[in-house]
């Protein structure tokens, strides 16, 4: 049999709870590190993996996103429309339009593998988190919600000074010309007015024959 070892220090009556309100007092004199969510919304840092924004304008359908995601977690479709020649005498072109584009983030394991390959810049990480749902198939979101968290997408970094203006910035605002182009376009012509289609002549009215006296009147 073994004797129990014995505490080495003499405690004190009452040294516990003393001991427990220096903790509390210092404790109560330090800043709180628990942010009170959703009351408090917390400060991500912009990098932060949050969701992911699809700018669908530079988007191509090239494929190479949900090729290369890992998860198989990205839904493309499209169809083939025909361009007519830019010039006359020109070839006519054909390009992909985009029907759906989807991301189930039940399965993303948010690698950014889709963002990184993409070549056209058209996916980026937003901050945005608040979008739990109960039913796990909501998760899968269409390109209506992506393109909304487009515009959560902080802005990058500031240039250094003296520095080229990066190319996609001339790009972003050659497609966004287009597109006013465009809907100006189509406003103009919703407010044309109709053209009036000439009425058809009437035709003379044509005077009622005198009758041919019958042959046995004449006699
Ligand atoms: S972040 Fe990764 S897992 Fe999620 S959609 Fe992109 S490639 Fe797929
Ligand atoms: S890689 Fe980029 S351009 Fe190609 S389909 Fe995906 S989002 Fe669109």
């Amino acid at each position: 049999m073994t004797a129990s070892p014995q505490p080495s220090g003499r405690s004190f009556p009452g040294s516990g709870l003393a001991k427990g309100l220096a903790v509390t007092l210092r404790t109560m004199t330090k800043k709180t590190v628990t942010a009170q969510y959703p009351e408090t919304q917390p400060d991500l840092p912009p990098r932060t993996r949050g969701v992911i924004g699809l700018f669908e304008e530079n988007c191509t359908v090239c494929m190479l996103c949900a090729r290369e995601c890992p998860d198989w977690c990205i839904y493309i479709d499209s169809h083939k429309e025909t361009v007519p020649p830019a010039a006359p005498g020109g070839r006519e072109r054909s390009r992909n339009v985009l029907d759906r584009f989807a991301i189930d983030f039940s399965l993303c394991m948010y690698c950014g593998i889709c963002i990184e390959v993409c070549p056209f810049d058209a996916l980026f990480w937003s901050p945005e988190f608040e979008y739990a749902e109960t039913d796990i198939r909501d998760l899968t979101h269409e390109r209506d919600k992506l393109r909304d968290w487009m515009w959560t997408v902080p802005a990058p970094p500031a240039l250094v000074p003296a520095a080229e203006e990066p190319k996609e910035y001339a790009a972003a605002r050659k497609s966004a010309d287009r597109t006013a182009a465009q809907q100006a376009a189509e406003a103009a012509t919703a407010a044309r007015p109709e053209p009036t289609r000439p009425e058809p002549a009437r035709p003379e009215p044509t005077q009622p024959k005198p009758d041919r006296p019958e042959d046995g009147d004449a006699r």
